[in-house]
């Protein structure tokens, strides 16, 4: 048996985490386990959980009703190739997500990442306008701020300045990006705000096959919350000009906005979705990609025939049971109460941080808190002030931002919020 400080010096000596380096580790905590809105660490101490563990624990972890559905699956199929199979898990996914997301959205792609729904969304999008004999149409618009994941059609996506990945910038497809869209989900819009996207569509609506966009909310490249109208007017400009509009709700799926599905603000349906994270209530991992039948039809008619792309673990039947029953949770919890009750104490919660000299900007949408400091945090030395208080979160850049599981108590989230300024006080004095 190993002691933990030798597990912790294995791990940081062999171990890779996101974004992380291997000559200067970022700290990094055990943890024993998990339960509700709790991360316990090996050494005793309680986190209350901040993060959703990036979006995804909605119903807080170890809920019994998504283990006993693991469980009772995992005795009849853990897993069976998609080819040439199907099953009860992924049908009764399938049609949940047929039914609950915006009318229109027919076909569903069962993929096993975030990332990979991306690819999959390009790929749809870039086979049906070579079906339609425009095989030109191959490029993909954006806007700038934006985070579509880290595989390579994804990241080339991602904001090429303000991204992660500008590194790998010669080996990426150049996309076309437009201006962010201006921060603020009530700033009313103006048609102005979409000059720059007009422009480009303009100049190369004749080569773009698709415009793919974060509804609503802009994570990480930001967490940045924008206008409806904005949205809406967008999608009407894709139309007008033929390009696709692939909406990836990864992390605005499933009720963090305020409504089910972030479009839902905009009363708009893309021609393709993407979802993932909280899907499986973050018990699993598990994304889908939904498109129109014009879509899935076309790209059916096309050359190939087929769509081509066939992951080793699509539709893994223990993942598609876990988000039918996650999917089933949501919708009896009364999420919608749950999000609007969480969007309440933030903006009380947080509101006074306006007034901190260090602090730029406080916004709050949903269950989403966002901290904008004026200056960028240091991630080793806000990390263990944050643990020593008794809750996770996981700053970047200059923001301090959270996104509790949907079942955080009032006085948990009270709890949350005055711990993070008490560390914004710490910081602040020093
Ligand atoms: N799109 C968005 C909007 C995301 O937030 C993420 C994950 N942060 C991804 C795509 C990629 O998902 P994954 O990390 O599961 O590959």
């Amino acid at each position: 048996m190993y002691t933990e400080t030798e597990q912790l010096e294995f791990d940081a000596n062999h171990i890779w985490h996101p974004y992380s380096s291997a000559t200067n580790p970022s700290p990094t905590f055990m943890v024993e386990r998990c339960d509700g809105v709790m991360i316990e660490l090996t050494d005793g101490r309680q986190l209350i959980d901040g993060m959703s563990s990036w979006w995804c624990t909605v119903h807080g972890y170890n809920h019994p009703r998504l283990n006993q559905a693991m469980t009772d699956q995992i005795t009849k199929m853990s897993h069976v190739m998609f080819g040439g199979f199907t099953h009860n898990p992924a049908v009764e996914l399938s049609r949940r997500l047929v039914e609950l997301t915006p009318s229109g959205l027919e076909r569903v792609f069962l993929a096993d990442s975030g990332s990979v729904s991306v690819e999959v969304a390009i790929k749809m999008a870039i086979q049906y306008q070579a079906s339609r004999g425009k095989p030109q149409k191959h490029r993909i618009m954006t806007v700038r701020n934006g985070y579509h994941g880290d595989t390579f059609g994804a990241m080339a996506t991602c904001d090429p300045v303000t991204g992660m990945h500008h590194l790998f910038q010669q080996s990426m497809p150049q996309q076309l990006f437009a201006d962010a869209p201006p921060l603020g989900f009530d700033r009313p819009f103006q048609s102005s705000d979409l000059d720059s996207v007009r422009h480009l569509l303009e100049h190369h609506a004749e080569e773009t096959a698709a415009f793919i966009i974060e509804p609503i909310t802009q994570g990480a490249g930001g967490m940045r919350f924008y206008s409806p109208d904005y949205l809406a007017a967008l999608a009407e400009l894709c139309k007008a000009f033929d390009v696709l509009l692939i909406a990836d709700e990864i992390a605005t799926g499933f009720g963090r906005t305020g409504k089910l599905f972030a479009v839902e603000h905009a009363g708009i349906c893309p021609d393709i979705l993407c979802l993932g994270k909280a899907l499986t209530g973050g018990t699993m991992t598990l994304a889908a990609t939904l498109c129109t039948a014009e879509v899935a039809n076309g790209i059916s008619h096309g050359e190939a025939g087929v769509f081509m792309h066939g992951p080793t673990f699509m539709g893994n039947p223990l993942a598609c049971r876990v988000a039918c029953e996650s999917i089933d949770l949501l919708l009896e919890n009364n999420w919608s109460q749950q999000v609007s009750q969480i969007e309440r104490t933030l903006n009380s919660a947080l509101s006074p941080l306006r007034q901190h000299a260090s602090v730029a900007n406080v916004r709050v949408l949903g269950a989403m808190g966002v901290i904008e400091m004026k200056q960028p945090v240091d991630l080793n030395e806000i990390q263990p002030r944050l643990v020593e208080q008794g809750v996770w979160l996981r700053p970047f850049g200059k923001l301090i931002y959270m996104m509790p599981p949907f079942v955080i108590t009032q006085a948990e989230l009270e709890q949350l919020c005055r711990a993070t300024t008490a560390v914004i006080e710490q910081l602040q004095q020093q």
